[in-house]
């Protein structure tokens, strides 16, 4: 495999844009080497540059939940275009796309659309200390919640990748709200709460963490969680912008039988365009602006492009629930696959699944949260990496991202990515 085009073009993007990408984790820092540049991409393959071929378990970060150039989602964006991409005036199509979350998301009264998962949740956390008068709040070791100054505070995802401890141009003044807590420890966010009572605005938690791989809540943590919330009335925010319309129709809220008081959105929300969205209990989101006084705009939200994208994608996982089954067991099958490679290959592993989130850490400790997931062999996961992409498997290029499964993904790509991974086990 020849990747020449790819090594050019990045020689060229470094010279205009920092790092030659314009989301770090792109760079491929982490596992070394040049990142691939893209050409097109039709269902479960990408192809690059040079014409190279990949199996996506990307799918951009999540939005290609149905595979990449969904028909239905180009289509309805083609149609859409043609009627102006841009009004800056409210249309028909934003009542449609909030009715169409209310009606699949638990708990969500009332909607507000933005075009990013980081917008969605630095607007949900202004919201929640608007609505309470309190400046706190607690994160988890290893969330990620966009790059707003307030998360960037042992932070996932590219934050984790780059092993970036404290953020330069982020304010100690700022820092000094965001209280940490290990993920999975319920015992500590009790100790946060008695030492800053009355003063924490909210928790915010990957219901499901994706971002230092896949690591599930245990059994009776997020009840726990919700319950300290109740007592304390702190805002419970789910940062649903990978789980939300991936776990379930509903999300994680509805998979995992919680309920949030706030809940953000972002990736398959957009179907593959920038759209986020935050959304909760109306006794909180009326203190919006304008309804409120908590101020929150944004020119191109609820832009009509991005709404077809997202409203055709949401209403296709809507009435077609079976989708959700389809993932499940497309994931599962490929966590059989990978486990019984993994186990004859006596290499010490976890794989940590729920639905279509799944995520290996070469560990021979259970990992459950951020430091387990720093102590796994990530030199081992980054030589995996190289072995499966030369085998044309593109994996996220670190160890610090969930995988996300589409439905376009078949049987025999599955075949072909387990009989990769039995290869790169070697490498
Ligand atoms: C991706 C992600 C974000 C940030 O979304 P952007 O659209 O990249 O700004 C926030 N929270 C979680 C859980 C994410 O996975």
């Amino acid at each position: 495999m020849t990747t020449n085009k790819s090594k050019e073009l990045f020689e060229r993007a470094q010279r205009s844009i920092p790092g030659g990408v314009n989301s770090p984790v792109r760079a491929f820092r982490s596992v070394g080497g040049t990142p691939l540049f893209m050409e097109r991409a039709k269902g479960a393959y990408m192809y690059d540059a040079d014409g190279n071929q990949y199996i996506d378990y990307i799918n951009s970060w999540g939005p290609m939940i149905l595979g990449h150039a969904y028909e239905p989602v180009v289509k309805a964006i083609q149609a859409k275009a043609m009627l102006s991409t841009s009004f800056g005036a409210p249309t028909e199509l934003e009542i449609e796309m909030a009715e169409l979350i209310k009606s699949m998301a638990p708990n969500v009264d009332m909607v507000r659309m933005v075009s990013s998962g980081t917008e969605a949740c630095m607007s949900a956390l202004r919201l929640a200390r608007g609505y309470t008068g309190r400046n706190k709040f607690i994160k988890f070791e290893g969330c990620y919640h966009g790059h707003a100054d307030a998360f960037l505070v042992k932070a996932g995802s590219g934050v984790a990748t780059f092993n970036i401890q404290t953020v330069p141009g982020v304010t100690a003044g700022v820092s000094m709200d965001t209280l940490t807590a290990p993920y999975n420890d319920l015992a500590s966010v009790e100790k946060l709460v008695t030492e800053n009572k009355g003063e924490i605005a909210a928790i915010i938690i990957e219901p499901v963490a994706g971002n230092m791989g896949c690591i599930i809540p245990q059994a009776g943590y997020l009840e726990g969680l919700r319950a300290i919330c109740d007592r304390e009335g702190i805002v419970f925010i789910f940062d649903e912008v990978m789980t939300g319309f991936r776990l379930a129709a509903g999300g994680a809220q509805e998979r995992l039988g919680i309920n949030a008081d706030l809940v953000t959105y972002g990736k398959v929300i957009g179907g593959g365009l920038p759209v986020g969205a935050f959304g909760g209990k109306k006794e909180i989101m009326q203190h919006i602006s304008p309804l409120g006084n908590v101020y929150q705009a944004g020119t191109l939200s609820g832009n009509p492009i991005a709404m077809i994208a997202g409203y055709t994608m949401l209403k296709t996982l809507k009435d077609n629930p079976g989708i959700y089954k389809e993932l499940d067991d497309k994931t599962e099958t490929l966590h059989k696959g990978l486990k019984g490679v993994l186990s004859s290959g006596d290499v010490p592993h976890v794989i940590n699944r729920l639905g279509s989130m799944i995520s290996v850490h070469f560990s021979d400790k259970p990992v459950t949260d951020f430091a387990a997931a720093a102590a796994a062999d990530n030199a081992r996961f980054n030589r995996f990496f190289h072995s499966m992409l030369d085998q044309g498997v593109y994996l996220p290029p670190s160890a610090y991202e969930t995988w996300f499964i589409s439905t376009a993904l078949s049987a025999s790509d599955i075949e072909q990515t387990v009989a990769a991974a039995e290869k790169a086990l070697r490498a």
